[in-house]
C-alpha cells in the first residue's frame, strides 16, 4: 500500500482510524462495553446482560486488510430490537430473520425488517405485512447466484410494491399505509419505501446518512409537481374564513403523502412505486434505525442515533422511542426497529474509530457507480459504504429495465409486475407505442398484462377517471 505513514502522524484521526484501533483506545473513548453473547441472525432477541468491560475480538484494521487482500469475510450477526407506544393503533411491524433464497439452503439466508405506518384505517398495513414479501420474491427469477438476486432485488421490490397494491385495491378498502421494507442480506442492505416511514444508517464512521426519502408534499416539490400533472389537486386544509392550516395535502382525500400502498379513494397519482437504496457496508458493520413518523416528527436522524449509541440493539430501540416522547410528547403512533449488523467475532458493534472523514478508507471503499441517477450523498464520502443503488422515479417504465426474463419465441411473456404468464397479444409492453405490433419488430420487454397497464396509465393520470374501487 501506498500511503504516506510519517505525513498522517500528524493527522490523529487518521492514525487512529487505521493503526491504533486497539481496545485501549476505545475505552479511553469512553464507550459501554454490553455484551449480548454470540447468537445467531435466526433466533430470537437475546436478554440483555452488561458484560464487564471487554474489547472487540478483530480490530477494525484487521478487517479492512482483510477486504484489501481479498479474504473472505465471514457473514456478519444481526441483533435487533424494537419498541413501540401506540396512540391510534395503526402502526404494524415485520421482524424476519429466516428467509432464504434457495429453499432448505442455510447458506443463502437473509433477513427482511419493515415497518408499515396505516392511515384511515388498518387494512392495508395488515394486508401489505403479509403479502408484501412474497410478492417480491416471486418478482426475482429463480436460480440465480447471490450477486444476480441482489441485482434483480431493486426491480422486484417495485413490482412487489406495486402488485400488492393492485391486489390491496381488488378488496374495495380505502385504508392506506406507509412502507419502509429492508432487506439485509450479509453486509448489503436494500431499502424500499413510499410514505414518511424513515430508515437511517449509523455508519462505523459516526455518519448518519438517510436511506430513504419522505414522500410527504409539503416537503417533496418534485413530487408535488408530478401529482398535480397526473391531475391531482395539492393544497392546505381550509378553515373558517378561508384560513389555510396544516400541511399541504392532496384532494380529495387530504393524504399529506404523495406515495403509499391502498388509499385507493384518493387517487391513483398516490403511486405504490417506492424509492430503492442498496449500500454495501464495510465489513466494520453498522446500525439501522427504522421507524415511523411519531419518532422523525420529534427527533432528527442525528438525534435518534446519537440518543442510543454504544448500547444493544435492544434497549437502543427502547430509548430512542423514550427519547422521542420526552422531546414531543405521545401525538401519533411511534414504533422503532434497530438492527446492528455486527462483525463476526464482536459481540456488538465496534465502536466507530473516528469522527471525521478519512481518506484511506475512502480509497478502500470507491464509490461504484451503478446508475446513472446516483444521487450526491455523503454517504461514499466518507469512505465506509459502498453505494450500490439508488432510484426514486415514479415512472414504471424507468424502474422495470428493459431487459425482458422470458423467450420472446415462446409466444408466453410473463407481466413484469404480476408475474402472471400471458400470450403476448392481451398485454402491451412498458416501452411501446400504443398500436405497437409484434409482428413488425422483436419484443421490447417488460411485458405489462392489461390490467397492470392499465394500473400504470392510471398512475400517470392517462385515466383521468374518478378513483373507483374494482370489486
Ligand atoms: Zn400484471
Amino acid at each position: 500500500m501506498g500511503f504516506n505513514v510519517g505525513s498522517s502522524l500528524l493527522d490523529p484521526s487518521l492514525t487512529v482510524s487505521v493503526f491504533a484501533l486497539h481496545s485501549k483506545l476505545m475505552d479511553v473513548r469512553g464507550f459501554w462495553h454490553l455484551g449480548l453473547g454470540n447468537v445467531p441472525t435466526d433466533t430470537k432477541m437475546s436478554q440483555i446482560e452488561v458484560s464487564a468491560m471487554k474489547s472487540p475480538l478483530t480490530p477494525l484494521a484487521t478487517l479492512i486488510g482483510r477486504e484489501l487482500r481479498g479474504e473472505k469475510v465471514e457473514k456478519p450477526y444481526l441483533k435487533y430490537g424494537q419498541a413501540g407506544l401506540a396512540k391510534k393503533g395503526e402502526d404494524y411491524f415485520l421482524i424476519k430473520t429466516d428467509c432464504q433464497r434457495i429453499h432448505s439452503d442455510p447458506s443463502t439466508s437473509f433477513s427482511v425488517f419493515a415497518i408499515f405506518d396505516g392511515h384511515n384505517g388498518i387494512s392495508a398495513a395488515i394486508f401489505t405485512k403479509e403479502n408484501l414479501l412474497a410478492n417480491v420474491l416471486s418478482a426475482i427469477p429463480q436460480g440465480t447466484s447471490r450477486d444476480e438476486w441482489l441485482q434483480a432485488l431493486p426491480r422486484a421490490l417495485v413490482a412487489g410494491f406495486v402488485k400488492t397494491d393492485i391486489e390491496f385495491q381488488q378488496k374495495g378498502e380505502t385504508s392506506g399505509t406507509t412502507v419502509t421494507f429492508v432487506v439485509i442480506d450479509d453486509w448489503t442492505v436494500t431499502v424500499a419505501s413510499v410514505g414518511d416511514s424513515r430508515c437511517i444508517l449509523d455508519t462505523q464512521g459516526g455518519v448518519v446518512s438517510l436511506l430513504t426519502v419522505d414522500h410527504r408534499l409539503e416537503e417533496n416539490e418534485e413530487e408535488r409537481e408530478r401529482v398535480t400533472a397526473s391531475g391531482g389537486e395539492v393544497g392546505r386544509l381550509n378553515i373558517f374564513g378561508g384560513n389555510e392550516v396544516g400541511p399541504l395535502r392532496c384532494w380529495p382525500g387530504g393524504l399529506c403523502l404523495s406515495r403509499s400502498i391502498g388509499d385507493t379513494d384518493v387517487g391513483e397519482y398516490i403511486v405504490p412505486i417506492p424509492h430503492v437504496k442498496q449500500v454495501k457496508l464495510s465489513n466494520a458493520g453498522g446500525r439501522l434505525i427504522i421507524a415511523s413518523d411519531g419518532i422523525w416528527d420529534a427527533l432528527s436522524s442525528d438525534m435518534a442515533a446519537k440518543s442510543c449509541r454504544g448500547l444493544p440493539a435492544e434497549l437502543a430501540a427502547k430509548l430512542v422511542v423514550k427519547e422521542a416522547l420526552r422531546s414531543r410528547g405521545l401525538k401519533d403512533d411511534t414504533t422503532c426497529v434497530v438492527v446492528d449488523i455486527i462483525p463476526s467475532g464482536h459481540t456488538v458493534l465496534p465502536p466507530p474509530p473516528i469522527k471525521k472523514p478519512n481518506m484511506l478508507a475512502s480509497l478502500i471503499f470507491g464509490k461504484k457507480n451503478q446508475n446513472s441517477m446516483n444521487k450526491t450523498n455523503k454517504l461514499s464520502a466518507i469512505g465506509v459504504v459502498e453505494e450500490l443503488f439508488e432510484e426514486g422515479s415514479a415512472m414504471l417504465d424507468e424502474r422495470l429495465g428493459k431487459d425482458s426474463p422470458l423467450n420472446a419465441n415462446s409466444g408466453i411473456f410473463r407481466c413484469a409486475v404480476c408475474q402472471v404468464d400471458q400470450p403476448q397479444v392481451e398485454g402491451l409492453s412498458v416501452n411501446s407505442a400504443p398500436f405497437f405490433s409484434p409482428a413488425s419488430k422483436p419484443w421490447e420487454g417488460p411485458f405489462l398484462c392489461a390490467k397492470c397497464q392499465n394500473k400504470k396509465d392510471a398512475m400517470e393520470g392517462k385515466r383521468l377517471t374518478r378513483p373507483t374501487v374494482v370489486l
